[in-house]
């Protein structure tokens, strides 16, 4: 089988939607912690397994040797996730699985956001299991997502100065997923993954500005100045601490990736950030 964790997720569902136009849907399980948000899936013959990556034994016996299983990161962040992860690879390793493929950040990210990554990673390698890792950049849904505040204030603030980033759309990432599970050759590869063009925030916020008539600058602001817009607008202050982390990372270039692994894996371009942008404004 190939097994999906986190099937219910932004990035899972694409995934398993993509799976269900390649192979059988009685050779894909979801892995999912609340069957009901996965109805549909069942209801389209996709085998259902309850699972919580906090709780090891729900893994006991859900996979079997010669599986091909991905392995989405969990989003509780603070709460552990290397622990949740590895809860996973033990129980895939026990099973035998033919391939464990892993939703990893990229290579170059020293953001504080990558470290539940990079743990991962040395534990799916300790492991000894066939393994690829799908070293995601960023979604273009990180942004375009949020285009709210972005047209309630007419600015794109952020604090990444004039950095770039390679963002792709989940579909793409999904895509570049899906060949690794279908496909041959993958065992032990990692690949960095990313949009096919680095784009700035002046860029973003001009691009806005194109598609809504209006005057968008951008507003390149310091890490504690967006630190303190994030708190103010209701978030955990070490959530925002995260977010601004991340925009630090991509006045570094640390979210630029040059490999060209996404479009190889998928045989098509990227979604430009521009099409995510059109996509979240029709809404
Ligand atoms: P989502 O938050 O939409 O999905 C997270 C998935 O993980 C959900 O299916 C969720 O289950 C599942 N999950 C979380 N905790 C557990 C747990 N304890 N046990 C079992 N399942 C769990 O994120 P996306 O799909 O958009 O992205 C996938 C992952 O990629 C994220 O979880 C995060 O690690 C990372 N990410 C990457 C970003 C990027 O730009 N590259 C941006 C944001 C996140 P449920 O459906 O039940 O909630």
């Amino acid at each position: 089988s190939i097994v999906v964790t986190g099937a219910t997720g932004h990035l899972g569902r694409h995934v398993v939607e993509q799976l269900l136009e390649k192979v059988p849907a009685e050779q894909i399980t979801a892995v999912v912690r609340n069957a009901e948000k996965a109805a549909d899936f069942a209801d389209r013959g996709v085998k259902i397994a309850l699972a919580d990556y906090s709780a090891p034994a729900s893994f006991d016996g859900l996979f079997a040797a010669g599986d091909k299983v991905l392995l989405i990161s969990g989003s509780e962040v603070g709460n552990d996730r290397v622990g949740q992860h590895t809860a996973v690879i033990d129980a895939a390793k026990a099973a035998g699985v033919a391939l464990l493929a892993y939703t990893s950040a990229p290579g170059t990210l020293t953001a504080a956001l990558a470290d539940d990554h990079r743990g991962t990673e040395k534990a799916l390698l300790a492991s000894g299991l066939p393994y690829t890792l799908l070293r995601n950049g960023w979604y273009n849904e990180n942004f375009t997502e949020n285009l709210a505040p972005v047209l309630e204030h007419g600015a794109v603030v952020q604090a990444a100065g004039d950095g770039r980033i390679s963002s792709a759309s989940r579909a793409d990432f999904a895509a570049a997923a899906v060949a690794v599970l279908t496909g041959e050759g993958h065992e032990n590869q990692t690949y960095e993954l990313g949009g096919d063009d680095a784009w700035s925030f002046a860029e973003y916020a001009a691009e806005i500005g194109r598609q809504t008539g209006k005057e968008i600058p951008y507003s390149a602001v310091s890490v504690e100045v967006y630190t303190g817009i994030l708190t103010g607008a209701g978030l955990p202050e070490a959530f925002a601490a995260i977010l601004a982390g991340v925009d630090a990372s991509i006045e570094k270039g640390e979210l630029v990736v040059t490999s060209g692994d996404l479009a190889r894996l998928t045989g098509r371009p990227a979604t430009p950030i521009s099409e995510s942008i059109a996509v979240a404004l029709k809404g």
